[in-house]
């Protein structure tokens, strides 16, 4: 008999990004990440601040992660970080868990790295992979296939990437700018978590925007599900049901693609 495949989630810890909503913490937007749980594994992805409250708050927790991933050096991607990393490794009394992240996270040059060097001690395993390679490991008889995706975005050394799981594809861009490409690197994920931070384009910040990126990021990637994540302050005053509503009617038939607006707390299964 062939494995039944299972259903992977996506738990929104925070959705909101930028330091505006990491420093405000809007509910009930917030910061802290998401999690991805497999019927072995638990993942956590850029804890910023507050992740290890609105866990508390949820019903999940901190030590109840096996695998911390800190896509770049910035504080609304990794400032409880250190928390879940003491936590997930018997409080730090225990190698347990796996670390990824971006090798700025503890090695910054000058020293400004979010990670401790004391927490990134603690783990079993840690990799620092480069934008755009490929890492693969297995952690608790579970086996992972990460390739990472370069960022335009003030962390030299930062990712996004794509990660197989449990057969299941699923794309995290990261804090980025578009640039010429960036869309086909996710192409034909089950899910793309892209980093729309802002509705328009500035000089501010380097990420993604509603106007300008996001029909040509789905245009050029076309996923299954297409989740609005690290909604910056200036999408939480536009407003995030108005903007759902404007992206749904304008997209989804378009791209065949679910569009969502995730609040903090939010799972969806994939
Ligand atoms: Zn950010
Ligand atoms: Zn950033």
């Amino acid at each position: 008999m062939p494995k039944a495949i299972s259903k992977v989630k996506l738990i929104f810890i925070g959705v909101g990004g930028g330091r505006f909503v990491a420093e405000r913490q809007y509910p009930p937007f917030y910061t802290g990440g998401f999690r991805i749980h497999t019927e072995k594994l638990k993942i956590h992805v850029d804890p910023g601040p507050g992740a290890v409250l609105r866990m508390a708050e949820l019903g999940y927790k901190a030590e109840d992660t096996d695998v911390l991933i800190v896509s770049h050096n910035h504080m609304d991607h990794g400032s409880d970080a250190n928390l879940i990393g003491e936590a997930m490794n018997a409080f730090g009394l225990e190698k347990l868990g796996v670390y990824v992240g971006s090798k700025n996270t503890v090695y910054e040059p000058h020293c400004n790295n979010i990670v401790l060097p004391y927490v990134a001690n603690r783990f079993k395993a840690t990799y620092f992979p480069a934008p755009d390679e490929r890492l693969s490991f297995t952690h608790k008889g579970e086996g992972i296939e990460m390739k990472t995706t370069p960022i335009k975005h003030p962390e030299p050394t930062g990712w996004g990437f794509v990660m197989n799981i449990e057969s299941k594809k699923i794309g995290y861009t990261s804090d980025t700018l578009y640039y010429e490409g960036l869309g086909a690197r996710f192409k034909g994920v089950d899910v793309l978590i892209a980093n729309v931070a802002k509705v328009k384009p500035s000089s501010w910040g380097q990420h993604l925007t509603v106007k300008g990126d996001f029909e040509r990021l789905l245009a050029e990637s076309q996923p299954k599900k297409m989740v609005v994540y690290h909604m910056g302050e200036e999408i939480i005053h536009y407003g995030r049901e108005r903007l759902a509503k404007e992206l749904k009617k304008a997209y989804e038939v378009k791209y065949d693609v679910d569009i969502y607006l995730p609040i903090s707390g939010d799972i969806i299964e994939i």
